[in-house]
Order: C-alpha cells, then structure tokens, then sequence
C-alpha cells in the first residue's frame, strides 16, 4: 500500500459494521482491515484495491504492541471489534463480564494507548463504535452495556487529554450483523433484518464525522432504525 492517501485502521473489518465502514473509507484512504480471521480479512481485502489485512487478536496485548508499533502515522482509528455476551445479572457470570471487558473497553484503551503518538503526528481522528447500550442500560444488558458505557467515558477524557485529535462516539441502534442475529435467537424473536439499521447506514456515519471539516468535531452521533 503506497500511496498519499490518508491512512485508516479499521478493527472488526472482517465482517458487519467495520467491514462496512472499510469499503466506505477504501476510495479516500489507505485502508488496514483489523480482524483475527485471515480468510475473512483477505476476502476483504480482495474487493478493495486499497486494503490490506492487518490480523491480530486484539485481546492479546503482547501482539497488539508488535502491531501497532509498525505503524508511525495513522490518520483514523475505527474501533468496530466487539462482543456481545449477554445475561441478567444473576445468570451472567465474571466470564461474561470479563469477555465484553476486554474486548469492548481494554481493548479499545490500549490499541488507541499504542496508536497516540502515530495518531498525534497526524492530528488524527479516533472513532468508536459504541451503542445504544452505551447510553441506556436495561434489563439483561448488564455486562454489555457496562463495557460501553466505560468506553463512552475513555472517549470523553481522551478527546479531553488529546486536544490536536478529534475523538467520535457512535451510538447505533440494533443493526443487521451477525452479532444481532445471535441476539435475537438468544431473545428467542424472529430475525427480520427490515427492522433493523444497515451496517452502511453505521458507516455513512463514521464516514460524515471523518469528513467533516476540522472546525466541526462530530463528538457524538446516535442512530436508530428509522420508523417503517
Ligand atoms: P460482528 O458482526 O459480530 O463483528 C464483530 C467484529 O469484531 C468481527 O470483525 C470480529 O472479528 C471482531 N472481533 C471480535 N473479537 C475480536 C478480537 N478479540 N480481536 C479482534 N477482532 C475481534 O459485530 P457488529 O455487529 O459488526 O459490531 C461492530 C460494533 O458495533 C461492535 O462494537 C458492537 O458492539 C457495535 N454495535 C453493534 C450493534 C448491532 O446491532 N450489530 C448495535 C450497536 C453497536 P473476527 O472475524 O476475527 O471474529
């Protein structure tokens, strides 16, 4: 990948709303395709002419540092990798909590930690994919909702701390992936994907707030499906 595009680095990009926000973002950057699965990634990355897979497990945080530190100048971070294990707090046990822990929130602080100075060099842009979750906690979210309301608050204090970057949370609404189709078979509904906001309706808006012009800093963007 040599050009002068801007570069971005996009987890989650193996598939769902980060691989949305990859295909939108390829024609104006350099696009590196987060993800741990190299299938998926190089599946990917053959539609899109300026990507390339950038594989790690982004709980491993020996392998993350090695990544990062390959990068020296990143213009925008899209933290889209997630999980979403669910449970009421009586049933939800410390593995729940410590998956959606590490994954949603540890893993978010430190890959943006490792990235800062590549992200300063370039008066960067960090964008994180939060939810609806992330504002309102309700019944049987616990463990999820916890973990993005952590990193709603790492947003604010990082774009507090880092005046030359500009830092977005996005809230989407329930959105047609994988991760919402194993929701609602857990919640035992049928799955109507038409309910539901599409993974490029969450891209467009990663794509409004990167674009946008460097006085206005999108803070925050909440979607929700639009009405029938
Ligand atoms: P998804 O379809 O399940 O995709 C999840 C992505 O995260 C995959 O690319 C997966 O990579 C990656 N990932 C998970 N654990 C990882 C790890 N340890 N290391 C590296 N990558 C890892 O999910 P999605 O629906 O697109 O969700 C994207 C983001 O949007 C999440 O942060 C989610 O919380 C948020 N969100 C989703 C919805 C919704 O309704 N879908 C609503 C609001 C917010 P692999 O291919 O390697 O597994």
């Amino acid at each position: 990948m040599t050009s002068d595009l801007p570069l971005a680095l996009v987890t989650g990009a193996s598939r769902g709303i980060g691989a949305a926000v990859a295909h939108q973002l390829e024609p104006t950057h350099r696009v590196l395709l987060g993800g741990r699965d190299a299938n998926a990634l190089a599946a990917v990355a053959e539609r899109l002419p300026g990507a390339s897979p950038w594989q790690v497990d982004l709980t491993d945080f020996n392998a993350l540092a090695t990544r990062a530190a390959e990068i020296t100048s990143l213009d925008v971070l899209v933290h889209s990798a997630g999980v979403a294990d669910l449970g009421t707090i009586e049933s939800a046990g410390v593995s729940a909590w410590r998956k959606n822990f590490e994954v949603n929130t540890l893993a978010v602080v430190e890959l943006t930690r490792l990235l800062l100075p590549a992200l300063r060099a370039a008066r960067g842009h960090v964008v994180i994919i939060n939810s609806g979750a992330g504002l309102n906690a309700r019944a049987g979210w616990a463990p999820y909702a916890a973990s993005k309301f952590a990193v709603r608050a790492f947003a604010d204090a990082l774009r507090a701390e880092e005046e030359t970057l500009r830092v977005t949370s996005i809230y989407p609404g329930r959105t047609d992936t994988e991760m919402q189709q194993a929701i609602v078979a857990d919640e035992g509904f049928d799955y109507d994907a038409s309910r539901y906001l599409r993974p490029d309706s969450v891209a467009t808006a990663v794509l409004t707030a990167v674009s946008a012009s460097r006085d206005a800093h999108l803070t925050d963007l909440t979607l929700r499906p639009g009405p029938a």
